[in-house]
């Protein structure tokens, strides 16, 4: 069997969604769970985070995997739907539904066979993504109310685009915006993700949106999510399969981009872009080998990376590597592969047996 395995802690998650209630004070908590999880399974994830108020997700296919799971509660679509023909599906699944777009009120107008669902009203507060422009979004909401599917009056939202520098005065910006663009108007307000949940208090409102935060990622820019007290969710871990003795001058790999500066060992592990480990990665990047930190050499390749074994004259071939979770934490190996967290968790391929830990 191949030792490519992610471990994921059902106990963290559980930890983590304690620690986004503590700082969402009164705030419902909506446990966003899309793209699988955020890589580490969509339906394990919502089982070891019921307790949530409710779980956002992408598409109706992710909705749809949950009900068929048990989930019962309340599942929100964060894109809404993306053609008039998944409206029946949505009702009778009983989705939530974002509305950001013209096109999506016209489409609910004409849905000949209307029903009422649960809509929640996307404002562009200076993202510049996705919603109303914020002097359009009374008469959005208007026409939500009277096109004669909207259940209740719709929720109010917004997104921000740099929450994760907490420096950065453009969210304080993005709040004040949205909070004159729905001024006076009733129901629930959202603002939050992870970045907003942790670092803008004024951005909490009625229900928060974290993702990142519940798989132990810190959302910001800087540091890792121990200091915020989070837990890693996932471990990704292998074994060693090879360690062998190189002269100096010996070069590593495709390409020989990493060559030996003097006589040393090096290990082979079983791990590699094709499992999602990002080809990025440079020759520097942390791994721990039997629990020890050493570092990746040469480049990644589909089914292997090799480690620096010098300075470990202990270590034997079988012998575990970890490439980020319990001890090494992916936004360090992330910051070292020019990219995020959050993609190095959502890339982990099929063929990486996952394992759960921290059950009841
Ligand atoms: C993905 C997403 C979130 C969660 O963001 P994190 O940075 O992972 O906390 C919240 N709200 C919306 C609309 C999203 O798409």
């Amino acid at each position: 069997m191949r030792p490519a395995c992610a471990r994921i802690d059902l106990s963290a998650l559980r930890h983590n969604l304690t620690i986004a209630r503590q700082h969402a004070a009164t705030a419902r908590v909506m446990a966003v769970i899309k793209a699988n999880g955020y890589g580490h399974g969509l339906v394990r994830v919502a089982t070891a985070l019921e307790g949530a108020d409710a779980f956002g997700v992408a598409c109706m296919e992710e909705a749809q995997a949950l009900r068929e799971a048990g989930m019962a509660g309340r599942i929100v679509l964060l894109e809404g739907f993306f053609a008039a023909d998944e409206l029946a599906s949505i009702a009778r699944l009983d989705l939530d539904l974002v509305v950001h777009h013209d096109w999506q009120i016209e489409a609910l107008e004409r849905w000949s066979d209307k029903q009422p669902l649960r809509l929640w009203l996307k404002v562009d507060s200076g993202m510049h993504r996705l919603g109303f422009a914020p002097e359009r979004a009374v008469v959005a909401r208007e026409r939500l109310l009277h096109s004669g599917v909207c259940r209740g009056v719709p929720c109010l939202m917004t997104h921000f685009a740099n929450a994760d520098v907490r420096e950065d005065r453009t969210t304080e910006r993005q709040i004040e915006r949205f909070n004159s663009a729905t001024e006076g108007l009733p129901g629930p307000r959202s603002l939050a993700n992870s970045a907003g949940l942790l670092g803008f208090a004024d951005s909490r409102a009625d229900w928060v949106r974290p993702g990142i935060m519940l798989y132990g990622v810190s959302p910001f820019a800087q540091g890792d999510g121990r200091a915020l007290d989070l837990r890693p969710a996932m471990t990704l871990t292998t074994r060693l399969i090879a360690i062998n003795r190189y002269r100096a001058g010996d070069c590593l790999g495709y390409g020989g981009s990493w060559c030996c500066p003097e006589p040393m060992t090096v290990g082979v592990a079983a791990i590699g872009y094709g499992d999602g480990y990002p080809r990025h990665a440079p020759s520097g990047t942390p791994v721990l080998v039997g629990g020890q930190r050493s570092q990746l050499l040469g480049r990644v390749s589909m089914d292997m990376v090799m480690v620096d074994l010098r300075g470990l004259p202990e270590v034997r071939i079988g012998d575990p590597v970890t490439l980020w979770g319990e001890g090494l934490p992916v936004e360090e190996v992330a910051r070292h592969a020019g990219t995020i967290a959050y993609e190095l968790l959502c890339n982990v391929s099929q063929r990486v047996r996952m394992e759960e830990a921290g059950g009841d």
